[in-house]
């Protein structure tokens, strides 16, 4: 997937290019792809010696779908769990008592699938905030790079690191737990701070930038409270320094609300403002438990939140005030989370909820928000969440050419009524016929371009179900910690922190 793009000219398909105002409505155009780029957008365009002319009449051509926050960890637990709230969810899609990590063809195919299953749906970009339990090796990392970079779609890598204790970050856990399970409560001995930023660097040297930019390396402090002051300082200094993302989780259920007052005396968020790491850099998976004066701060730090309405359903974690975020000018992108607390990597289904779900508790109808918010999040937005701004995100000359292109003929768009609308609650991702990253085709009605699918799945088939069975034994192994977190999730509901969700 280095190799160079051919030329292709679309003629004629409807475009919506996703540029502020004048690309939020599709118009009739021929779109030219070179060198992985757009090269031209307008009518009656000529066509250049050896070029693909792909008949655009009936198509609609949009920008690459972002998908602005996942973890590739997830992606073999699709339909595992369900009934269960994050703090216990987490021990099973996480298990703290478990056995050496994912062997590395396992972690390579698992990567790959995430990839697959996303370039299928339109989804041309990926965050992956990668979680490899303390092993931060280059060489783990390599493997996820490889993997992205054989599948031909744009990502931002990044490997969680996290170095506070876990029941120095759970609220009442001292309390709680008893002692024989206290020391079973880790991922194993902390990332030092100089440990984490020399792995970073490596992996800024040796991955960065790499396939003409579409492999990115991001940042990823788990989340404020799982983190040390030093870490989070640390983290910021090399995101500023590269020009990447610093991605966190913040404030995704009351638990950790309950712990940014217990812990720091003050919300979470105002924590990360006093510390100095809240600006256009930070990027803040679900934001949901914020007060007015958190979103006020974030407004004016110029940061980005990603939404992920699919993940915060199906774990209970409450409802972002995503309408008070836009109104406060934070941009927002759309996350799917990983795989187990959302089952699937098609983000037209988070459009479709996202701008449903937000209709609820008698907010005024002017406030819900429309179709071409959600798709803004889904497209541009999300690029800027992702630092990407710059580089995807919308059609426009001079930008890679990432792209879909979907059949306007397929049911979801008949009858026809308004294109963008029936985009945001008709489109399932069945109407997809063309999926370009960079210039390349990797994705033509429905047969990847890049990957053979049933050599994968030939061998997952042969790998996967010892793999799966050893997990299901992990989990029940760390059960033994699920009275402990219901017992902090109920002291954690009771407690009155003035904020409902
Ligand atoms: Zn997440």
């Amino acid at each position: 997937m280095t190799t160079a793009s051919k030329s292709i000219l679309i003629q004629g398909a409807e475009v919506l290019a996703m540029t502020r105002p004048d690309g939020e409505r599709p118009v009739r155009a021929d779109v030219l792809l070179q060198d992985g780029k757009i090269a031209a957008i307008g009518t009656g365009l000529a066509v250049p010696a050896s070029c693909e002319v792909i008949a655009g009449h009936g198509k609609l051509l949009m920008p690459g779908l972002v998908n602005a926050h996942t973890h590739s960890s997830e992606t073999f637990f699709k339909g595992r769990y369900e009934q269960m709230p994050l703090e216990t969810w987490l021990l099973y899609a996480y298990t703290y008592i478990s056995g050496a990590p994912i062997p590395d063809r396992l972690l390579y195919l698992r990567t790959l699938l995430l990839a697959m299953q996303s370039l299928k749906n339109g989804v041309t970009t990926l965050c992956d905030d990668f979680f490899d339990p303390m092993a931060h090796s280059t060489e783990r990392l390599g493997i996820v790079f490889q993997a992205y970079r054989d599948a031909g779609i744009r990502v931002n890598v990044s490997s969680a690191v996290l170095d506070t204790p876990v029941l120095d970050s759970t609220p009442f856990g001292h309390e709680i737990f008893p002692e024989h399970l206290r020391n079973q409560l880790t991922f194993g001995a902390p990332t030092t701070v100089a440990d984490y930023t020399a792995y970073c660097q490596e992996a800024f040297r040796q991955f960065h930038g790499q396939a003409d930019g579409r492999l990115r390396f991001a940042i990823t402090p788990s989340a404020p409270q799982r983190c040390t002051t030093g870490m989070l300082q640390a983290c910021h200094a090399l995101a500023v320094e590269h020009g990447v993302p610093l991605h966190t989780h913040l404030l995704e259920t009351k638990v950790q609300a309950v712990a940014g007052q217990m812990f720091y005396g003050k919300t979470l968020l105002a924590h990360m403002h006093d510390i100095g790491v809240l600006d256009r850099h930070t990027t803040l998976a679900h934001a949901i438990w914020i007060t007015d004066d958190d979103i006020a701060r974030m407004g004016e730090a110029g940061c980005s939140v990603v939404h992920n309405p699919l993940s915060n359903l199906k774990l209970g974690s409450g409802l972002a005030p995503i309408r008070k975020l836009l109104d406060a000018g934070v941009a927002i992108g759309l996350g799917t989370d990983g795989l187990s607390s959302n089952d699937s990597a098609r983000v037209f289904d988070l459009v479709r909820f996202a701008t449903l779900m937000h209709n609820t508790g008698g907010t005024p109808p002017a406030q819900w928000l429309s179709a071409i918010e959600t798709l803004r999040m889904a497209t541009i937005d999300g690029a800027r969440t992702a630092m990407l701004d710059g580089v995807t995100g919308s059609l426009e000359v001079g930008k890679a050419a990432d792209l879909v292109m979907l059949d306007l003929d397929n049911d979801n768009f008949r009858p026809r009524n308004d294109i963008v609308r029936q985009l945001a609650y008709c489109e399932n991702g069945s109407s997809i016929e063309l999926v370009v990253v960079a210039g390349h085709v990797v994705c033509r009605n429905g047969q990847l371009a890049t990957v053979r699918e049933n050599d994968v799945w030939g061998e997952l088939n042969q790998l996967l179900p010892a793999y799966l069975e050893e997990h299901g034994r992990w989990e029940i192994a760390n059960r033994v910690f699920e009275p402990c977190f219901s017992e902090v999730i109920r002291r954690c509901k009771a407690t009155d922190i003035g904020l409902q969700r």
